[in-house]
């Protein structure tokens, strides 16, 4: 059944006044009639709603169902920005992977110049991503974009685990702490990726100052965008499938 993330102002007691974008969708992808079923999701809550009528966009609530297809953890990427769509590329996959929150970091060697007020722009871009993604993957929670961050707000996002991912660990063999921190016990965890040039040795000892352990992801050099998918494969694979 095809799934919907509902804003608030559109639920009325027990009916939805569906928005423009899903009403279109549900119109003209879906071709839906009056009578078919479809999920809405909001806060938190999974529910089944019936049509009512197509051509002005009604719902009306029949049951709520009780689902889970989150991790057990709660997971923060910390994603240094990287070229135009690949940061695209990774909101969709990560919220495939399901991270909680995506917090962009302007690091020294990030090539694409931008400041918080011209990357705040493109949020509504960004949150179609994010909502699509999450429906797609049957998500309970579209995950949070927050505005664009420097190393130094980085403490503020920190959780019970936090890795640098640092491609000179793995150059160096040091490749036992990402291993070591998924065997251990935690609730949540935040995890920082590079810009394709890296992190400057400085950017890695300021986060170690932090309390951030870095850590190496394989022998091989991942692209930046490849290396917070191979981390968030690794939780889910790690939580998940046993
Ligand atoms: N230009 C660098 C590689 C940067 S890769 C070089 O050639 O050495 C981009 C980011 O991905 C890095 O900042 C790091 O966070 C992550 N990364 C990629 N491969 C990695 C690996 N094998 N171990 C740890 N981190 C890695």
């Amino acid at each position: 059944m095809q799934r919907y993330f509902i804003d608030k102002e559109c639920i009325d007691h027990d009916c939805i006044y569906i928005d423009a974008y899903n009403h279109k969708h549900m119109q003209r992808v879906m071709r839906y009639h009056d009578g078919d079923d479809v999920i809405c999701l909001y806060d938190g809550h999974t529910y089944i709603y019936q049509i009512i009528d197509i051509d002005k966009g009604i719902l009306k609530k029949k049951e709520e169902i009780y689902e889970n297809h989150e991790l057990d953890v709660d997971i923060t990427l910390i994603y240094s920005l990287p070229k135009n769509d690949k940061f695209e590329f990774v909101l969709q996959k990560s919220t495939e992977l399901g991270v909680n929150r995506i917090v962009p970091l302007l690091s020294k060697r990030s090539i694409i110049k931008t400041d918080a007020k011209t990357f705040s722009k493109k949020y509504e871009r960004y949150h179609k991503i994010l909502k699509e993604a999450s429906e797609q993957s049957y998500r309970n929670h579209i995950p949070e974009l927050s505005s664009l961050i420097y190393l130094d707000e980085i403490p503020q996002y920190l959780s019970d685990i936090n890795l640098v991912a640092y491609e000179e660990d793995a150059k160096q063999g040091k490749h036992h702490s990402f291993y070591e921190a998924i065997h251990s016990h935690y609730h949540s965890m935040t995890i920082i990726v590079g810009p394709e040039g890296g992190f400057e040795q400085a950017e890695i000892d300021k986060m170690k100052d932090m309390g951030i352990i870095s850590c190496s992801l394989g022998k091989r050099i991942l692209r930046s965008e490849t290396a917070p998918l191979y981390m968030l494969s690794v939780v889910g694979y790690s939580r998940e499938l046993k």
